[in-house]
């Protein structure tokens, strides 16, 4: 191995960025610094910074930067020529990947699916469970939610709320109809009771949907968090009405609401699952439709890709379903960590009269307003903590820390997140408390 030399301490030549990176970049410009390492819960910048990532590649990394055991494995395999890319073709890691995904994942759980390996993002898992919905239906209509966010390609696209990312498509974003979500019209109203009234009335003009495609956890739109009943009384619904239930885990699964699927123990089976992000263990690109095989109506190559057989991903998820899944070791320490957070946001919030929101290790603190949540997810980068804002006007600050953070780190942001909201909502109260 070669030593690298001594970091240098010099702030990155961010002129290269202005001339030649698109304007579309985005998160580079709240946090300002060019990174060089990363390891565990931590970011290194060139600069001589560390950071606490609260982010985690918007939920990719549940499993830390760089884990140990998921870069062996990749090292290893690297470094025994194994198969990089291997479009849809048979491979040792392929094969290893969907046993360990049978056997730790499935079976387990009592679930039978079939993967689907999509294009390597996503928004790739959703399109292509639209597409697969659509055509085995027969139907074209899609029911997505308000604040649902399913990624940029055009059919995912349709099926998101928000107006800034929608508005970028250039074209009518159609054949998707979004339907309140738990909660929209507040406590006293049942969205989904809603839903069955107008799918059930022939004159309410609402077409009969191929398929309703939800998340269970909101995570760009806010965190919000539908109730167990409300998503039983859904899965009832699409299947009443002849759709098919599809879970967008993308964000919410590979154990980030505290299982490795967000909707276990709800007391409903989707007809589809989509997974990414955090799938590969170590973030790489890697996404997977999960159908229920009857449904699995595909004619080879009708939907394909170039990089479905990321097979360096197979290895790295492979190795982190079994280190992490075998037993319900991490599960349950997810679930003591989330508890840990839990109370800590809710002291937050009790301080300042704010509301929290979301499950497991998604939750996060509404602001009063985006420009507040802004304020403090700036103050917070400032004091070595990354941590970003969801939710229509990005007013809810949201952790999205690594699963595997250990007790004096996850306290040591939680701290710095305090401290920001404190500073940014009461600053005088802060000046007094010191
Ligand atoms: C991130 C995300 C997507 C899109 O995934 P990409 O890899 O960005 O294409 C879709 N659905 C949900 C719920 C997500 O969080």
């Amino acid at each position: 191995m070669t030593m690298k030399p001594q970091p240098t301490r010099i702030r990155p030549d961010t002129d290269i960025y202005k001339r030649r990176e698109s304007t579309v970049r985005s998160y580079s410009r709240s946090m300002p610094r060019q990174f060089d390492k990363a390891l565990g819960s931590w970011l290194y910048s060139n600069d001589g910074g560390r950071y606490l990532d609260f982010l985690a590649g918007c939920s990719t990394l549940n499993y830390g930067h760089n884990h140990p055991v998921l870069k062996d494995a990749l090292l290893e395999y690297i470094e025994s020529d194994g198969i990089a890319h291997g479009l849809d073709l048979h491979t040792d890691a392929k094969e290893r990947f969907l046993k360990t995904l049978e056997e730790v994942i499935l079976k387990p759980r009592g679930l039978d699916y079939r993967a689907m390996f999509t294009g390597p993002t996503g928004t790739n898992a959703v399109e292509a469970a639209i597409k697969l919905a659509r055509k085995v239906t027969g139907r074209e209509m899609v029911i997505a939610f308000t604040n649902g966010f399913h990624g940029m390609t055009l059919g995912a696209l349709a099926c998101t709320g928000n107006a800034q990312k929608r508005g970028g498509a250039g074209v009518p974003l159609s054949h998707v109809s979004h339907e309140p979500f738990d909660g929209y019209y507040g406590p006293d109203v049942d969205t989904a009771d809603l839903l069955e009234q107008r799918l059930a009335d022939p004159s309410s003009g609402l077409d009969a949907p191929a398929a309703i495609l939800v998340e269970t956890v909101q995570g760009e739109g806010g965190l919000n968090a539908a109730s167990p009943e409300w998503l039983r009384k859904v899965a009832k619904i699409a299947k009443r009405h002849g759709a098919l239930l599809i879970v967008d885990d993308i964000q919410a699964g590979s154990g980030r609401t505290g299982s490795f699927f967000s909707f276990e123990g709800m007391g409903f089976v989707p007809d589809m699952v989509t997974q990414a992000k955090s799938l590969s263990g170590m973030g790489l690109p890697f996404a997977l439709t999960l159908v229920r095989p009857e449904l699995d109506q595909w004619t080879p190559g009708e939907h394909n890709g170039t990089f479905r057989g990321n097979n360096h991903a197979f290895v790295t998820a492979e190795a982190a379903l079994r280190h992490f899944w075998s037993d319900d070791s991490f599960a349950r320490d997810i679930n003591r960590r989330a508890g840990i957070l839990e109370d800590r946001l809710g002291r937050i919030a009790r301080r300042h009269d704010l509301q929290t929101r979301g499950r497991g290790m998604m939750r996060g603190v509404v602001m009063p307003s985006g420009d507040a949540a802004d304020d403090v997810t700036s103050a917070c980068f400032d004091r070595g903590l990354i941590i970003e804002t969801s939710g229509a006007h990005d007013e809810v600050v949201k952790v999205l820390c690594p699963l595997t953070i250990d007790d004096a780190e996850l306290g040591a942001g939680l701290d710095i997140l305090e401290e920001c909201v404190s500073d940014v909502l009461a600053p005088a109260l802060a000046v007094a408390a010191e």
